[in-house]
């Protein structure tokens, strides 16, 4: 009787450690919780922001481009210019929009502006 009930303690202390593991959630690089148990869902999520803040990085370059020189830039006259073009973490690649400026990624992770 007694080893009977020290085995269902023991059961319960594994099942809570276990569930606690399951449920665990561990801390991004940026501090925003990461799903451990989902780390392909995190990956692309870490890449699809990465990109995004590309989008925003390549458009100031747009526009810089457009007040120093009276129209919108090509991806190919950003790439050659002094700043270096970010490159699209996915493999992807840049457009711009030659009648808005848009910067769009080949890759699906959006447009900036919307
Ligand atoms: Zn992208």
């Amino acid at each position: 009787m007694r080893r009977y009930i020290l085995v269902v303690i023991v059961a319960a202390a594994v099942t809570a450690l276990l569930g606690g593991c399951l449920t665990a959630t561990d801390v991004g690089p940026d501090g925003a919780p990461v799903d451990v148990t989902n780390p392909q869902k995190a990956k692309d999520s870490a890449v699809t922001s990465a990109c995004q803040a590309n989008l925003r990085a390549i458009y100031s370059m747009v526009q810089a481009y457009q007040a120093e020189n009276g129209r919108l830039p090509t991806a190919s006259e950003l790439a050659a210019g002094p700043d270096k073009l970010p490159e699209e973490p996915a493999g992807g690649s840049y457009a711009i929009d030659p009648a808005t400026g848009a910067v769009t990624c080949s890759a699906g992770h959006g447009r900036h502006p919307e």
